[in-house]
Parts: C-alpha cells; sequence; structure tokens
C-alpha cells in the first residue's frame, strides 16, 4: 500500500523507511511540499510546532489523475493521522466538549504564495462551538471562528463568490456602525454567523456541512483542486514550474491568534527580505488570525514592537529565528502564532528576497562562516544580477520632482526599483496595455492572487493598504517589479477609477512614477537611469568571486579520447561597436571583445554617403580590376587555354592591358569607389584605436563586413514611389536624376534573397579592396596603440564563411595586408585571423577551416537561422510564438540556443576545429552569449568565451560561474 500521509512527529524516521535511506531537506519538500518539510524538520529540532500531518504531493497527482477522486487508502491513512494528532494533543475533532480544529494549507514543493487554498477552524460546527466557548470563555473568538469557516469553507470548497459573504459582513458593519471587524461585538458575530449560514444555503441549495469529516474531506479535495486552478496554472506558467509536482495539504491542529490581547499572529524574516541588512523584520497583528496580517486589511505593526507587547515570546522567537537560519544556512521566513501567550511556529521556509537582498546575503553569509563562495554564488540568480542594470531614478531628478510639489504620498518600500507608466485599475487593464506595449503601474487598494496577470504585465505595484508581508509586496519582490504598498493617503475609487491624494485627482492613464526603494509616488514621469554599478560592492565582490571559480584550469573534465585542450573555464567577452560601449563593458567586468561590427559604423551619418558611394561604384571598378587583372595573369604565364602565346597575341593583349589601364586611370567608378575607401579608412582607423585603447591589454575581435550592401542603400520602395510622384508631377532635373540613378543601381542590386546572398566572405572575396581597407585601418590603428604603450590583440574576424577555400583567397591576401602595415610601421603586434561558424557546412568541415583559421566564434544567430531553415528576420514575428506557444519549441532558438540541433554544431566544430588546431580559440557572439542557459551549454561545450552586449556582461559572468559548479564533477561530453 503506498504511503499517502505522513505524521510530522514522525515523518523523518517514516520518509526513511519509505526511501531506504536518511531523507534529504529536497527530498522531503518533493514529497511533502515546502511547508509539510519545513513542519517536519522544526519538530525534528524541537520547535514548538502544533501537532499535524502532510498528505503528500503524489497523493495530490493520483488524485487529478483519477479525475478527482482521492486515491486508494489516502483517506483511511488521513483519518489514522488525525487519530494520532488527537493522541498527541490530547483533543478530539468533533468533540462537543473539547474540539480540535484544524487548518487545511496547501504546500507545494516550490512555494507559490497565495496561489492555493487554506481553510481555517475545520471541525467547527454548532455543537463543537459550545464546547469551544466552554473551554476558552471566549465567545467572540469562537463566534468569530465559526463565521471565518463558513465564508473559507464556502468560497474555496464549494465556489461561493467573494462577494457574497462581504456583502453580508459590509451590511452588517454598517448596520451596526463600525468600521473595523474587530469593533463586532460576540453578539454581531453570532448574527453574522446566522447571515453567513443562510447566504450558503441560498447560494447553493443546501447547508454548511455540520459533520466535522465530511469538512475535512472537502477541505483537502478543495486544496488538491487547486492545483488545477487557474492562478496557480498562471503563475507556473510564469515562473516556469512544472505542473507535474502536485502540491501536498498540511492538516494542523489550530492555534488561535484571535483569542484575546495575549494573542496574536505574524509574519518574520531572518534578515530584511528587501535590503538584505541583517535585523530582524517582519509584521504582526495583536488577537488576529494570519490571514489578517497578510491580506493587509488591519494595519500591522513591525515585529520589532513585540519586544514592547510581549517581551518573553519575543526573545524566545528571536532565538528560534537565529537556531533556523543556522540551521537552514539562508534566510528564513516564519509564520508565527502566540495562543495566550505561548508561541507556535506555523511555517518556516527560505525567504524571497529582492534582488538587491539576495546579493547582500549570500555575501554576508560568506563573511559570517554559513555558507561558502560557490553557494554564495548559487543563491543569486542571473534575474538578480539583472536587476542592477535596470533603471532607478536618479537622485537629482528626485530632489527636483520633490521641490516641484509632485511627490503624491509613500507607503511601505515593498520592492526596490524604478517604474514609471500609465495608472490602470485592475489586473485585466492591465494586462492589456501591457500587451499593447504600454507602460502600466497597475494602482489597486491591495491585490489579490487573482491580481497576478496584471502584476505581470505592470511595470509597477501601487496599493493603498498592507505592509511588507501583503500578498502585493511578496509577490512584486518575486518577480522583480517595483513597488509601493500601503500608500494610505491614496483615496482609490475603483468605480470612478480616479485615485484622490493631496487634492488632486488622477485618472485611469495618467502618469505616475513609483520609487520601490524609497516607497515613494510622484506625478507624472522621471527619467529613469541606471544603477552605478561601481558602487554596487556587494555585487562587484560577488561576481569577482564568479571570474575566480571560472577561471579555474582544472574546472572542466575532458573524456580521455578529447584531443581539445584543456581550457579555464569561460571567459566573458563583448560585443562593443564603439569605444564606449567597451569601456562600459570593461566596467561590468568583460575580459575582451568578443565581436565589433564594424559596419555599425558605416551607418553613421557623415561616413553613409561615402559608403553609398562605395557600394555604387563598386560593380564598375571592380570589373575593371578584374578584366586587368586577367590580363596581367595571361601575360605573366605567357599561354591562353594551355597554349604558348605568340608575338602578335602577346601584343594584343599587351595594348588591351594598356587600354584598361588608361581606363581604370580615367574612370568615374574608379574614382568614386577608391575614393570613398580612402574616405572611410581614417575613419575606421580611429574607431579601432579606441577599442584597442578601451581594452588595454584584452583581445579585441573585429569583425570585417558582414551584411549585405542594400541595407546601405535606400529602400528600393520608397524610392520607386519617389520617383513615379516626381514623373508623375512632371519635374525634372538633377534631384530626380540621382535619385533615378540611385534607383537603377538598387534595383541592379536587388537579390531574392539576400540573408544568404552576397554577404560576409562572399563580398571580401567579391570587391576585395573594401576589406582590405578595413584591415589596413586596423593593423595601422593597432600599430599605433602598440606605439602609444597600448597592450593590443587584433583579431581579424572574417564572416559567413562556408568552405575553406573561402579562407584560401580571402584570409591569404589579407594577411599579407597586415604584414606589408607592420613592416612599414616598423612595429609587429600579436595577431589572429580567424571565422565566423554561421554556416552548419562550416561547423561539419571545422578541421578543414580550422587549418587556417585561428579562432572559431560562433555566430549562432545565423547558424539559428541556417540549421533550422527559419528567417531570422521573419521567424519570430510570423510563426514562433505560437510554435513556442502550442510547444512545437521549448524555446525560440534565438533567444536559447538549441542543444540538440543547433549545439550539436557546434560541439562537432569544437571537437573537429581542435583536432586540426589543439590550441584553437573558440567562443560565441550571437545573442545567446548573454542568455544564462546557453551559457551553459557553452561551458559543456568547451568554449573558452561567451561574448554579450555590455548590459548581460555580469549576468554571463554569474551564468558562467554557476556553470563551472554545477558541472564541477562531470566529464563533458
Ligand atoms: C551571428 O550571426 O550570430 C552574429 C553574431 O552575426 P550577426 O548577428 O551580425 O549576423
Ligand atoms: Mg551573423
Amino acid at each position: 500500500m503506498n504511503k499517502w500521509v505522513y505524521l510530522t512527529q514522525s515523518a523523518h524516521p517514516d520518509l526513511a523507511k519509505v526511501l531506504g535511506h536518511e531523507p534529504s531537506i529536497a527530498e522531503m519538500k518533493v514529497i511533502l511540499g515546502g511547508k509539510g518539510a519545513g513542519l517536519a524538520e522544526m519538530t525534528r529540532v524541537g520547535l514548538p510546532v502544533p501537532p499535524s500531518f502532510t498528505i503528500t504531493t503524489a497523493a495530490c497527482i493520483a488524485f487529478i489523475e483519477a479525475g478527482f477522486r482521492f486515491p486508494k487508502g489516502m483517506w483511511e491513512q488521513t483519518l489514522e493521522a488525525l487519530h494520532q494528532v488527537e493522541e498527541i494533543y490530547g483533543k478530539k475533532f468533533g468533540d462537543p466538549a473539547n474540539p480540535l480544529l484544524v487548518s487545511v494549507r496547501s504546500g507545494a514543493k516550490l512555494s507559490m504564495p497565495g496561489m492555493m487554498e487554506t481553510i481555517l477552524n475545520v471541525g467547527l460546527n454548532d455543537e463543537t462551538l459550545r464546547g469551544l466557548i466552554e473551554f476558552t470563555e471566549n465567545k467572540r473568538f469562537v463566534w468569530d471562528s465559526y463565521r471565518r469557516l463558513i465564508a473559507m469553507f464556502g468560497r474555496t470548497a464549494k465556489g461561493i463568490a467573494d462577494e457574497v459573504f462581504d456583502h453580508v459582513m459590509e451590511t452588517l458593519k454598517a448596520e451596526r456602525g463600525v468600521e473595523d471587524d474587530t469593533a463586532l461585538t460576540a453578539a454581531d458575530l453570532r448574527e453574522l454567523v446566522k447571515r453567513f449560514k443562510v447566504a450558503y444555503r441560498e447560494a447553493l441549495g443546501e447547508d454548511f456541512p455540520q459533520d466535522p469529516q465530511e469538512q475535512l474531506k472537502a477541505a483537502v479535495e478543495a486544496v488538491f483542486r487547486s492545483w488545477m486552478g487557474k492562478r496557480a496554472i498562471d503563475y507556473r506558467r510564469a515562473e516556469n514550474i512544472p505542473d507535474d509536482l502536485g502540491t501536498a495539504v498540511n492538516v494542523q491542529t489550530m492555534v488561535f491568534g484571535n483569542m484575546g490581547w495575549d494573542s496574536g499572529t505574524g509574519v518574520a524574516f531572518t534578515r530584511n527580505p528587501s535590503t538584505g541588512e541583517k535585523t530582524f523584520y517582519g509584521d504582526y497583528l495583536l488577537n488576529a488570525q494570519g490571514e489578517d496580517v497578510v491580506a493587509g486589511i488591519r494595519n500591522t505593526k513591525p515585529v520589532t514592537k513585540l519586544g514592547e507587547d510581549m517581551p518573553q515570546v519575543y526573545t524566545q522567537l528571536l532565538e528560534i529565528a537565529d537556531k533556523l537560519e543556522r540551521h537552514y544556512r539562508d534566510m528564513q521566513d516564519m509564520e508565527f502564532t502566540v495562543e495566550g501567550g505561548k508561541l507556535w511556529m506555523l511555517q518556516t521556509r527560505v525567504g524571497k528576497r529582492t534582488s538587491r537582498a539576495a546579493v547582500r546575503i549570500a555575501v554576508e553569509m560568506v563573511a559570517e562562516g554559513l555558507i561558502n563562495r560557490e553557494e554564495a554564488l548559487l543563491r543569486v540568480t542571473p534575474k538578480d544580477v539583472d536587476f542592477f542594470l535596470h533603471p532607478q531614478f536618479d537622485e537629482k531628478e528626485i530632489k527636483k520632482t520633490k521641490a516641484e510639489g509632485r511627490l503624491l504620498a509613500t507607503g511601505v518600500n515593498a520592492s526596490p526599483g524604478a517604474a514609471v507608466g500609465m495608472l490602470a485599475f485592475d489586473a485585466d487593464t492591465a494586462e492589456e496595455w501591457g500587451e499593447a506595449g504600454k507602460a502600466v503601474i497597475m494602482i489597486r487598494p491591495e491585490t489579490k492572487p487573482d491580481d497576478v496577470h496584471g502584476m505581470i504585465a505592470a511595470k509597477g505595484i501601487l496599493t493603498s493598504r498592507g505592509g511588507a508581508t501583503a500578498h502585493a509586496a511578496v509577490v512584486a519582490r518575486q518577480f522583480g517589479k517595483p513597488a509601493v504598498v500601503g500608500a494610505r493617503d491614496l483615496q482609490i475609487n475603483l468605480e470612478t477609477r480616479e485615485v484622490k491624494v493631496q487634492g488632486q485627482v488622477l485618472r485611469e492613464g495618467d502618469y505616475v512614477s513609483l520609487d520601490g526603494a524609497a516607497g515613494e509616488v510622484y506625478a507624472g514621469q522621471i527619467p529613469t537611469v541606471v544603477p552605478d554599478y561601481g558602487k554596487e560592492k556587494n555585487l562587484r565582490t560577488l561576481l569577482g568571486w564568479a571570474d575566480e571559480v571560472a577561471a579555474d584550469s582544472a574546472a572542466r573534465q575532458w573524456p580521455a579520447d578529447y584531443a581539445g585542450y584543456p581550457t579555464r573555464g569561460l571567459q566573458v567577452w563583448t560585443n562593443a561597436d564603439y569605444p564606449r560601449d567597451a569601456r562600459r563593458a570593461r566596467t561590468f567586468g568583460a575580459v575582451g571583445i568578443g565581436l565589433c561590427r564594424t559596419e555599425h559604423m558605416f551607418f553613421e551619418e557623415e561616413r553613409l554617403p561615402y559608403v553609398q558611394q562605395m557600394i555604387l561604384s563598386a560593380d564598375d571598378a571592380q570589373a575593371l580590376f578584374d578584366r586587368r587583372h586577367r590580363l596581367q595573369t595571361t601575360l605573366e604565364e605567357g599561354k591562353e587555354e594551355g597554349k604558348p602565346l605568340d608575338d602578335n597575341r602577346r601584343a594584343d593583349l599587351q595594348s588591351r592591358l594598356e587600354a584598361v589601364e588608361h581606363e581604370i586611370e580615367t574612370s568615374s567608378a574608379v574614382k568614386d569607389y577608391q575614393g570613398a575607401l580612402e574616405q572611410l579608412l581614417p575613419s575606421q582607423r580611429s574607431d579601432f584605436f579606441g577599442l584597442f585603447e578601451a581594452m588595454d591589454g584584452y583581445p579585441v575581435i573585429i569583425r570585417l563586413i558582414d551584411p549585405p550592401l542594400h541595407e546601405f542603400l535606400p529602400s528600393q520602395e520608397e524610392l520607386l514611389v519617389e520617383v513615379t510622384e516626381m514623373r508623375t508631377r512632371g519635374e525634372h532635373g538633377p534631384e530626380l536624376e540621382s535619385k533615378e540613378q540611385m534607383l537603377a543601381a538598387v534595383q541592379r542590386m536587388h537579390e531574392a534573397n539576400p540573408m544568404m546572398g552576397l554577404r560576409g566572405i562572399r563580398l571580401g572575396i567579391t570587391y576585395p579592396d573594401i576589406t582590405k581597407m578595413q584591415v589596413q585601418a586596423i593593423f595601422e590603428a593597432a600599430c599605433q596603440a602598440a606605439k602609444k604603450g597600448v597592450d593590443v590583440l587584433p583579431e581579424v574576424m572574417i564572416p559567413l564563411t562556408g568552405h575553406v577555400n573561402e579562407l584560401k583567397v580571402s584570409q591569404v591576401e589579407l594577411e599579407g595586408v597586415a604584414k606589408q602595415v607592420m613592416e612599414e610601421q616598423g612595429i609587429d603586434v600579436e595577431y589572429k585571423f580567424g571565422t565566423m561558424i554561421e554556416i552548419p557546412r562550416a561547423a561539419v568541415t571545422a578541421d578543414e577551416v580550422a587549418t587556417l583559421a585561428q579562432f572559431f566564434s560562433y555566430g549562432t544567430n545565423d547558424l539559428t537561422q541556417m540549421t533550422f531553415g527559419y528567417s531570422r528576420d521573419d521567424a519570430e514575428r510570423r510563426f514562433l510564438v505560437k510554435y513556442v506557444e502550442q510547444e512545437v519549441l521549448a524555446d525560440n532558438p534565438f533567444q536559447v540556443l538549441d542543444r540538440d540541433g543547433v549545439g550539436k554544431l557546434v560541439k562537432m566544430g569544437v571537437r573537429l576545429g581542435r583536432k586540426t588546431r589543439r590550441e584553437l580559440e573558440v567562443g560565441i557572439c550571437g545573442e545567446h552569449g548573454g542568455e544564462p542557459s546557453s551559457i551553459e551549454f557553452c561551458h559543456m561545450a568547451g568554449l573558452n568565451y561567451v561574448s554579450c552586449s555590455p548590459f548581460r556582461v555580469p549576468v554571463a559572468r554569474l551564468a558562467a560561474a554557476q556553470a563551472t559548479i554545477w558541472h564541477k564533477d562531470k566529464v563533458l561530453e
């Protein structure tokens, strides 16, 4: 018989029996869910935990698979465990004299705050109610508990709408003239129970069940079903949590925080989850149940004030917090209840935290000796690092805005970061506007789990109620969204969709700016700035460790037959076209440029006319050069079609050669072509000089011109329209003529499929003077920089090679240019010539390609395009979104490297390439170079570096270190 139910008190030994070994915390979480595992662990270390049992996650999955029916034996085991709890606690479920009440809570392996159901006070009915009143001598508390049960049960187990009970409650409060729930008397609550029962019957056509076991059964079912509820599914999609984990159900003896003013309940963190500071943090309420704290309906007190209200309990709580943090070696988020002066721990789990807190806690815990550096690196996610690269408000702007009187309100600084957007008053509007590309701030009095889709779509979240542990705060931190909660001055009217504050009225669609770190709300839009990375000491410390981990030369273990050389872990380089990008990337920790797309410089305003001139004259000029070349070769070889030249033929060819040379001298195409190249040379030289200076001591890979040339010319469609319009209007003159010429040129150059046409190395072979000019500029800049004392390491990269013969033609000639420049300059610099691997043929013939190429750089944008046969310009717009939605593909392959297909080519290329050239340097410069899962793959494939845009460098450094740690003990494939 399957074991579906575990008594918390004996969960550990029972699990050991089932598993055949001591259960790890991770295993306990899989079987019992996070909450169940936490309860078992707290009980084991001797903390005061109310007796309880857990129904396993496997039972949930079995329940769903069987069409929402409990698996065989589960209910019997549940009753047996309930019996054991009765024994331990000394009360009986359903006993009118001294009843045991239980809470029924969800608890998945991974925390999903507020996404699933909880029902409290199960076991209360008209009879046990009397016993409980006698026992507690507290009528008010018991009637309060009963009304909560009826509403919660009605809502969660039976699907009665929230409004049904809210309406009854509001009516009664209005009749009694009170605002706060706590102002209702015992008699009022008794009346409320009566009305709730009527409302329940009206809604369902049946009475609220009096049988405690029937209540328990329905509650357990409701929790299981909530795993498949819309909001839980939405949350799992957003957080990439698999559907087949299931939720456990925790059935626990109720202890009551609402038994009077010597009772209370709260949520506490062992460190501040917003800043990471090592201070006890949280909220509590006296005379209240847990939901009151989280719902944000009553104003909570900071947990440090508990020292005044209940000094002994507070001291005990601090001790427990310390014990739990040391036990779990991580920041804990605890729920506690005080019943009649006795402290009970209801839950502990690893606390969710902001990105800033995650980094600080990880670094400080290393200093405290609680964890080691590798653990610290695994505690922080790429998303956390990314946070530091996102906009914040500039302090000067904030001062100015305050001086202008635009500070509208302050609240709890629940989740840091700057957000600017239009107010949206509900989650659906926020989602709709967000999808339409608008920046939205979602504003609500408080948020509920049903609002999560709007919160995901919003740039920031603003509420008028609640504290640091309210739903809005927890979820915002989770998603890294800036949030200000409990801004009490905001009078939000959901009907008129207006908010009144400080005599102003803001309407839906009006702009506000939120400072989640300061808890401030401003009218209008405040410009944002990126955080000063240089001042983020903790992050820099952590990423310094990341580099050390990744630099370990023993970081990768190769199979015995692998001919590759033992590399350190991955380095992080950057894709940078301009010196300012290179400088920024260096401050972010890049140690090389993996891709400078030279053509980007061609687009600059003052250069584009020369680039166009170069393109428009290239064909005619090159045709003349080619003719000259053919004549020269024939004359030099002294034969034609295998036959020796006779004197007549030689003289004829000689005079033709002279004619061509004369034509070249006088040709306007040649003049334009060479003139343009001469203009472009010095500007390219100064671009490259700046890059070498910025990357002093690090390699700089410069790629020769790559895109199809039409990209530099005006669009054919637009030109056609303009020319036609001018002709129709009967215009004449030089403007029309030049447009007509341009149109003719563009039409001449038109290609049906330019992405697979004349681009990359094909351009270099067709118009060698362009790439020669570039190589001349690179080496002149390198020599000049070297003369100035800069440590230069130029690497010339040839794009889009598909066949080694292309390199034989192109690279050999270009190396000649490099050598000539160094000779002229009288200085030698260390350099490499290499190629991008972007075409599947290059990957599968990499051993041949490596005979010439001294380095490979995987251009996985093109390699993905060519491997899948998906146009990178069109696929994402047309069908890829659908492919991912329908799970035809797990991910968009232009974002996340396709390991099975493109990845196979990458691995094959690395192996073959290093067979030929052991020391072959291999990197990646496609967009995947900044994406964590692709970086992990690059580590396993044995690459030397990943290259990504400057703002992704810090994330890549962490991802590279994490990959090194994860795969440390594995032999790579
Ligand atoms: C690539 O193809 O991956 C690459 C980096 O080159 P580009 O994106 O410029 O084609
Ligand atoms: Mg490319």
